[in-house]
């Protein structure tokens, strides 16, 4: 079972995952917790290019691929096939949010490189965790390259967000990221009972 979070910066996906992870592993479930960029050894290093360099969006887009290949080779699809939930900040949709929405690259490029990338892997669950690009800010006292991009610029990934949940509504689930943790940590338990083992 495939798990992914995204979101804005600032949205709180890393603590709902780690959240998520737990009450699983209490259950006795096996749990695999991942991230993009940065959840190979590869995509560590690709990880800190992209946040301290400025290129072009379309080197932007192949790096996160570059890391998204090592990614679903090498830790999702073998935590998959032996039979561990596997809980990722973030997936392709981040590419198609920031690089596409964001950036302006053209998504049905995008979709066609990414292609040979996922092999079919498409997460069983999307959470996403919605909040106004000024409130996510807020939230964060350091900016890396990328949070310092310009409020249109967010406010251009969060739309693309929506519009990417609104394309696939059964695996999209969007949370309202303004209310208390508490509060959507009990959401994503919800659905996420709804949804494993259904
Ligand atoms: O997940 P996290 O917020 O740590 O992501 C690190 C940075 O990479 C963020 O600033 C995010 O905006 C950026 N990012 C991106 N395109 C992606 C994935 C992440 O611009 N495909």
């Amino acid at each position: 079972f495939f798990i992914t979070f995204e979101g804005p910066e600032g949205s709180g996906k890393s603590t709902q995952a780690a959240h998520l992870a737990a009450w699983l592993r209490q259950q006795g479930v096996s749990v695999v917790v991942t991230r993009e960029p940065g959840g190979t050894p590869l995509g560590r290093a690709v990880r800190q290019w992209l946040l301290s360099e400025s290129m072009d969006p379309v080197t932007e887009f192949l790096l996160y691929t570059a890391d998204r290949a090592e990614h679903v080779r090498h830790v999702i699809r073998p935590a998959l096939a032996a039979g561990q939930v596997v809980i990722s900040d973030r997936f392709v949709d981040s590419s198609y949010a920031y690089q596409g929405f964001g950036r302006g690259l053209d998504l049905e490029w995008l979709r066609a490189v990414s292609q040979p990338v996922l092999e079919g892997l498409v997460p069983d669950v999307t959470f996403l965790l919605d909040l106004p690009p000024e409130v996510g800010l807020a939230r964060k006292a350091e900016r890396d390259r990328l949070e310092q991009e310009s409020l249109a610029f967010h406010r251009r990934v969060r739309e693309g967000y929506r519009v990417l949940a609104r394309a696939e509504p059964q695996r999209f689930v969007v949370l309202d990221a303004t209310q208390p943790p508490e509060v959507i940590v009990e959401q994503v338990r919800i659905e996420v009972q709804r949804r494993w083992r259904a």
